[in-house]
């Protein structure tokens, strides 16, 4: 396990704009706060998302600008799109090798990625495109990233050296261990997710929502009464 002092760079890889925001943004900007520098990958542009007042061929364009505000809201600046399509995404070695030099490029401590397996108390939170990005996420992170054979044009033609990343934060996990309070950053999170405009304009009832949801996590967490957690599952990767 590593101690907060190892960790300067913290790598976040999802599938759509906002699923880091509904599931890490609190512990996010606890991070920023404390020096961490952290950067996203998002592997599509969330295209097939919201609702039918958007013009369909804005929704891309949209869903960049609105993930890129709600990044800033919690310290983030660095976000990179890989532009695979929305709601058919699969594990492929394309997606494995994009991901895979992120990793390379970013440098990070920790990876945050979506759980590959699905979690059947938490049916959405398992879209097909979650678990697969996971899988190809899991998959860059050990062994793609670190193999300097792996992917042997990522360093050939790009300079882009192996990379070992100890330490892996799994969203969604159908078993979390690690909880971290986030009752001092819920307001930064609604206003990232508010950020989201074509995603949640309509969801009136939406911090009172999350703040029953993060109550939930603080409960099981062994948290104090009146607390907010977001929840994980914290992989050490042996280097
Ligand atoms: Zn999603």
């Amino acid at each position: 396990m590593l101690a907060a002092d190892d960790v300067d760079r913290v790598l976040v890889v999802v599938a759509h704009p906002d699923d880091v925001d509904f599931a890490a943004a609190g512990t996010i900007a606890g991070w920023t706060a404390s020096g961490i520098e952290v950067a996203y990958c998002v592997a599509t542009y969330g295209d097939a998302g919201g609702f039918d007042e958007t013009p369909r061929e804005q929704m891309p364009v949209l869903r960049e600008a609105e993930q890129r505000a709600a990044a800033k809201i919690v310290g983030v600046d660095d976000v990179t799109f890989l532009g695979y399509p929305d709601g058919a995404v699969t594990v492929t070695l394309d997606l494995r090798r994009d991901i895979a030099r992120q990793i390379r490029r970013v440098r990070p401590h920790r990876v945050v990625l979506p759980s590959p397996e699905r979690n059947w108390n938490a049916v959405p939170a398992s879209h097909p495109d979650h678990l697969a990005v996971g899988e190809a996420a899991m998959c860059a992170v050990y062994p793609d990233a670190r193999n300097a054979f792996a992917f042997p044009t990522l360093l050939a033609n790009e300079g882009l050296e192996a990379w070992a990343v100890p330490e892996v934060w799994v969203l969604a996990s159908p078993q979390p261990d690690r909880y971290v309070d986030v009752t001092d950053t819920f307001d930064l999170k609604i206003a990232a997710l508010r950020t989201h405009v074509t995603q949640t304009a309509h969801a009136h009832d939406l911090a009172d929502r999350l703040r029953r949801f993060l109550a939930a996590n603080a409960m099981a967490g062994g948290l104090p009464e009146g607390r907010l957690a977001e929840a994980f599952r914290v992989v050490s990767i042996p280097t």
